[in-house]
């Protein structure tokens, strides 16, 4: 081996041992991103709901009585959030990604600041397959407390045991499904939320019987959220 690659590799390791440092360095002393996030959280009260699909590509067929798709369902939910979210006083606001697609819509959530996100689907398999699970990314350090927040009271809103609670599910953009979703956003934590199978005849039941209840839970989990963070 000649010098010159000798040397080349001896950089190579000492600039890779020097990140790597950096990396744990950052890992140990998370504090300042804590102090930015918790200054940014506390800054004001904003909800926002991206209403996961489009009109032109509306998602998963929910059987009765969804009968609907998740984009138009999801648009229904999302008013229900919004319209408790505005008599308690809180900033909700709705984002679609037509026409601007998943990145379009989550620009749009950072620039209005919000203060926590959540994207709103259902899931569907086989019409026999029913329960919960909420996804969520790296791209902020809160999003997975958030996630488990929310994972906490789907399983207590429908009552979900064993299997049906499908837990929290890490996404890596360009990976998973739902990665590319719910790691747009850096200043803001987020989520996706699944809570039922809209294909599956009881989880569609459930779905509409306790449409209120969601909603409400959504902006009791949110308020929480903010509140501790
Ligand atoms: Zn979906």
């Amino acid at each position: 081996m000649s010098d010159d690659v000798l040397n080349k590799e001896m950089l190579d390791y000492q600039l890779m041992k020097a990140e790597e440092y950096e990396n744990t360095l950052d890992i140990l002393h998370p504090e300042d991103v804590i102090k930015q996030e918790k200054a940014f959280l506390f800054r004001s009260s904003k909800l926002a709901l991206v209403v996961g699909h489009s009109a032109r590509s509306p998602g998963a067929k929910g059987c009765p009585p969804i009968s609907r798709h998740e984009y138009h369902w999801n648009q229904f939910l999302a008013k229900i959030i919004k319209d408790i979210a505005t008599a308690k006083g809180i900033n909700c606001e709705i984002f679609y990604r037509d026409g601007i697609g998943i990145l379009g819509a989550y620009q749009e959530v950072n620039d209005w600041k919000a203060d926590a996100c959540v994207e709103l689907h259902f899931n569907a398999y086989n019409g026999q397959v029913v329960g919960s699970e909420v996804l969520y990314g790296s791209s902020n350090i809160f999003s997975k407390k958030l996630a488990e927040d929310f994972q906490e009271m789907l399983v207590r809103v429908y009552s979900r045991e064993g299997v049906a609670n499908r837990g929290i599910k890490h996404c890596k953009a360009g990976v998973d499904r739902g990665g590319e979703n719910v790691n747009q956003l850096v200043n803001i934590p987020s989520c996706l939320i699944e809570p039922y199978f809209g294909d599956a005849q009881s989880d569609a039941k459930k779905a509409k019987k306790y449409i209120n209840v969601l909603a409400d839970s959504i902006i009791a989990v949110y308020l929480n959220f903010i509140k501790k963070a």
